[in-house]
Protein backbone atom coordinates (compact mmCIF):
# COMPACT_ATOMS: atom_id res chain seq x y z
CA UNK A 1 0.00 0.00 0.00
CA UNK A 2 2.93 2.05 1.15
CA UNK A 3 4.15 1.48 -2.34
CA UNK A 4 1.60 2.17 -4.51
CA UNK A 5 0.80 5.56 -2.74
CA UNK A 6 4.71 6.46 -3.81
CA UNK A 7 4.19 5.42 -6.78
CA UNK A 8 1.02 7.47 -7.53
CA UNK A 9 2.90 10.24 -6.12
CA UNK A 10 6.04 9.86 -8.54
CA UNK A 11 3.12 8.93 -11.56
CA UNK A 12 1.14 12.26 -10.63
CA UNK A 13 4.50 14.23 -10.71
CA UNK A 14 6.14 12.92 -13.40
CA UNK A 15 6.61 15.09 -16.79
CA UNK A 16 3.83 14.61 -19.24
CA UNK A 17 5.05 12.49 -22.46
CA UNK A 18 5.00 14.14 -25.98
CA UNK A 19 1.76 11.95 -26.25
CA UNK A 20 -0.09 13.40 -23.74
CA UNK A 21 0.96 16.87 -24.31
CA UNK A 22 -0.46 16.36 -28.05
CA UNK A 23 -3.59 14.56 -26.81
CA UNK A 24 -4.18 17.70 -23.74
CA UNK A 25 -7.10 19.71 -24.12
CA UNK A 26 -4.35 22.90 -23.83
CA UNK A 27 -1.27 23.39 -22.71
CA UNK A 28 1.05 26.53 -21.80
CA UNK A 29 3.57 27.41 -24.32
CA UNK A 30 6.92 28.53 -23.60
CA UNK A 31 7.73 31.00 -26.00
CA UNK A 32 4.20 32.84 -27.01
CA UNK A 33 1.00 33.78 -25.12
CA UNK A 34 -1.32 31.46 -27.17
CA UNK A 35 -2.93 28.49 -25.06
CA UNK A 36 -2.37 25.79 -27.32
CA UNK A 37 -5.05 23.11 -27.97
CA UNK A 38 -3.43 19.61 -28.29
CA UNK A 39 -2.02 19.21 -31.43
CA UNK A 40 -2.43 22.09 -34.06
CA UNK A 41 -1.22 23.08 -37.65
CA UNK A 42 1.09 25.21 -38.80
CA UNK A 43 0.77 27.53 -41.77
CA UNK A 44 2.50 29.47 -44.25
CA UNK A 45 0.49 32.51 -45.61
CA UNK A 46 2.04 33.10 -48.31
CA UNK A 47 4.43 31.38 -50.78
CA UNK A 48 7.96 31.86 -50.03
CA UNK A 49 7.83 33.61 -53.32
CA UNK A 50 5.71 36.37 -52.39
CA UNK A 51 8.38 38.18 -50.81
CA UNK A 52 6.04 41.26 -49.33
CA UNK A 53 3.62 42.10 -46.63
CA UNK A 54 1.47 38.92 -46.51
CA UNK A 55 -2.01 41.32 -46.57
CA UNK A 56 -4.94 38.69 -47.48
CA UNK A 57 -7.45 40.17 -49.93
CA UNK A 58 -10.86 37.72 -50.13
CA UNK A 59 -10.73 35.02 -52.05
CA UNK A 60 -13.82 36.70 -54.04
CA UNK A 61 -11.15 39.51 -54.93
CA UNK A 62 -9.08 37.19 -57.22
CA UNK A 63 -7.48 39.44 -59.87
CA UNK A 64 -4.64 37.60 -62.40
CA UNK A 65 -3.44 39.63 -64.19
CA UNK A 66 -0.84 41.06 -61.22
CA UNK A 67 0.23 40.28 -58.06
CA UNK A 68 -2.66 38.48 -55.37
CA UNK A 69 -2.87 37.09 -52.15
CA UNK A 70 -5.75 35.53 -50.16
CA UNK A 71 -5.97 32.82 -47.74
CA UNK A 72 -6.08 30.01 -51.30
CA UNK A 73 -5.10 31.85 -53.81
CA UNK A 74 -1.67 33.79 -54.84
CA UNK A 75 -0.73 35.52 -58.38
CA UNK A 76 2.46 36.78 -58.77
CA UNK A 77 3.04 39.05 -61.54
CA UNK A 78 0.08 37.73 -63.65
CA UNK A 79 2.08 34.91 -64.83
CA UNK A 80 2.89 32.33 -61.21
CA UNK A 81 -0.33 30.83 -60.02
CA UNK A 82 -0.71 29.07 -56.68
CA UNK A 83 -2.77 27.60 -54.20
CA UNK A 84 -2.98 26.88 -50.46
CA UNK A 85 -2.88 23.19 -49.93
CA UNK A 86 -2.25 21.12 -47.01
CA UNK A 87 1.03 18.34 -46.44
CA UNK A 88 -0.48 15.94 -43.72
CA UNK A 89 2.00 14.01 -41.58
CA UNK A 90 0.53 11.19 -39.30
CA UNK A 91 1.65 11.22 -35.72
CA UNK A 92 1.94 7.96 -33.84
CA UNK A 93 -0.40 7.15 -31.71
CA UNK A 94 -2.64 10.48 -32.70
CA UNK A 95 -6.02 9.90 -34.46
CA UNK A 96 -6.04 12.83 -36.41
CA UNK A 97 -2.71 14.03 -38.83
CA UNK A 98 -0.56 16.91 -38.48
CA UNK A 99 -1.05 19.52 -41.20
CA UNK A 100 1.34 22.04 -42.38
CA UNK A 101 -0.34 24.92 -44.84
CA UNK A 102 1.60 25.29 -47.94
CA UNK A 103 1.76 26.36 -51.13
CA UNK A 104 2.15 24.75 -54.46
CA UNK A 105 2.39 26.46 -57.99
CA UNK A 106 -0.18 25.11 -60.63
CA UNK A 107 -0.19 25.44 -64.22
CA UNK A 108 -2.67 28.15 -65.30
CA UNK A 109 -5.06 25.84 -66.92
CA UNK A 110 -5.39 23.77 -63.83
CA UNK A 111 -5.24 26.62 -61.36
CA UNK A 112 -8.21 27.92 -63.20
CA UNK A 113 -10.35 24.64 -62.86
CA UNK A 114 -9.42 24.79 -59.22
CA UNK A 115 -10.62 28.33 -58.79
CA UNK A 116 -14.10 27.41 -60.91
CA UNK A 117 -14.66 24.34 -58.63
CA UNK A 118 -13.70 25.78 -55.14
CA UNK A 119 -17.30 27.35 -54.22
CA UNK A 120 -18.92 24.18 -55.02
CA UNK A 121 -15.55 22.10 -53.74
CA UNK A 122 -16.15 19.86 -56.97
CA UNK A 123 -13.49 19.99 -60.12
CA UNK A 124 -14.32 19.11 -63.59
CA UNK A 125 -11.11 16.82 -63.25
CA UNK A 126 -9.52 15.58 -60.06
CA UNK A 127 -5.71 15.74 -60.55
CA UNK A 128 -3.65 15.14 -59.25
CA UNK A 129 -2.22 18.13 -60.37
CA UNK A 130 1.24 18.68 -61.00
CA UNK A 131 2.96 22.14 -59.38
CA UNK A 132 6.26 22.71 -57.36
CA UNK A 133 6.29 23.00 -53.65
CA UNK A 134 6.34 26.95 -53.32
CA UNK A 135 7.79 26.75 -49.04
CA UNK A 136 10.45 25.65 -47.27
CA UNK A 137 9.77 24.36 -44.07
CA UNK A 138 11.66 24.39 -40.66
CA UNK A 139 13.50 21.23 -39.16
CA UNK A 140 13.33 19.45 -42.89
CA UNK A 141 15.77 19.92 -45.72
CA UNK A 142 14.85 22.24 -48.13
CA UNK A 143 11.38 21.94 -50.09
CA UNK A 144 10.71 24.86 -51.82
CA UNK A 145 10.64 23.94 -55.92
CA UNK A 146 10.21 20.45 -55.59
CA UNK A 147 7.86 18.39 -57.84
CA UNK A 148 4.65 17.64 -56.03
CA UNK A 149 1.63 15.96 -56.76
CA UNK A 150 -1.64 18.58 -55.71
CA UNK A 151 -4.47 16.37 -55.21
CA UNK A 152 -7.94 18.52 -55.10
CA UNK A 153 -10.67 17.31 -52.61
CA UNK A 154 -14.12 16.98 -52.55
CA UNK A 155 -16.41 19.51 -49.85
CA UNK A 156 -14.38 22.39 -49.89
CA UNK A 157 -11.41 20.61 -48.14
CA UNK A 158 -8.15 22.40 -48.84
CA UNK A 159 -6.20 20.12 -51.81
CA UNK A 160 -3.89 17.71 -50.28
CA UNK A 161 -0.23 17.61 -51.49
CA UNK A 162 2.88 14.88 -51.53
CA UNK A 163 6.54 15.08 -52.75
CA UNK A 164 7.22 13.70 -56.66
CA UNK A 165 10.62 12.76 -54.47
CA UNK A 166 9.60 9.96 -52.30
CA UNK A 167 12.99 9.76 -50.69
CA UNK A 168 12.74 13.07 -49.58
CA UNK A 169 12.81 13.26 -45.45
CA UNK A 170 9.41 15.11 -45.72
CA UNK A 171 8.08 12.23 -48.05
CA UNK A 172 8.99 9.67 -45.49
CA UNK A 173 7.63 11.31 -43.02
CA UNK A 174 4.25 11.69 -45.10
CA UNK A 175 4.57 7.62 -45.42
CA UNK A 176 6.39 6.23 -42.43
CA UNK A 177 4.80 9.03 -39.92
CA UNK A 178 6.49 10.73 -37.35
CA UNK A 179 6.96 10.25 -33.56
CA UNK A 180 4.64 12.76 -31.53
CA UNK A 181 8.60 14.19 -29.86
CA UNK A 182 9.34 14.94 -33.33
CA UNK A 183 6.60 16.54 -33.89
CA UNK A 184 7.12 18.67 -30.86
CA UNK A 185 10.77 19.50 -32.09
CA UNK A 186 9.00 20.64 -35.50
CA UNK A 187 6.82 22.79 -33.21
CA UNK A 188 9.74 24.34 -31.56
CA UNK A 189 11.49 25.20 -34.70
CA UNK A 190 8.95 27.43 -35.38
CA UNK A 191 8.39 28.78 -31.28
CA UNK A 192 5.85 26.62 -30.09
CA UNK A 193 7.97 24.64 -26.97
CA UNK A 194 5.66 23.05 -23.60
CA UNK A 195 6.36 24.90 -20.43
CA UNK A 196 6.87 21.41 -18.52
CA UNK A 197 8.94 23.50 -16.06
ZN1 LIG B 1 3.32 28.74 -28.75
Amino acid sequence: MAAGGLFGRLFGRRKPSALEILQSAKWKCASCDIEHHGMFDIGSRAPDHWGKAEELEPNGALRTDGDFLSEDFCVIGGEHFFVRCVFDIPVHGMAEKFGYGVWSTLSRENFDRYVNGFDDGKYSDMGPWWGWFSNNLKGFPETINQGCWVHPQLGRQRPVISLDDEGHELARAQQDSISPERLLELYAEYGHAPDVS
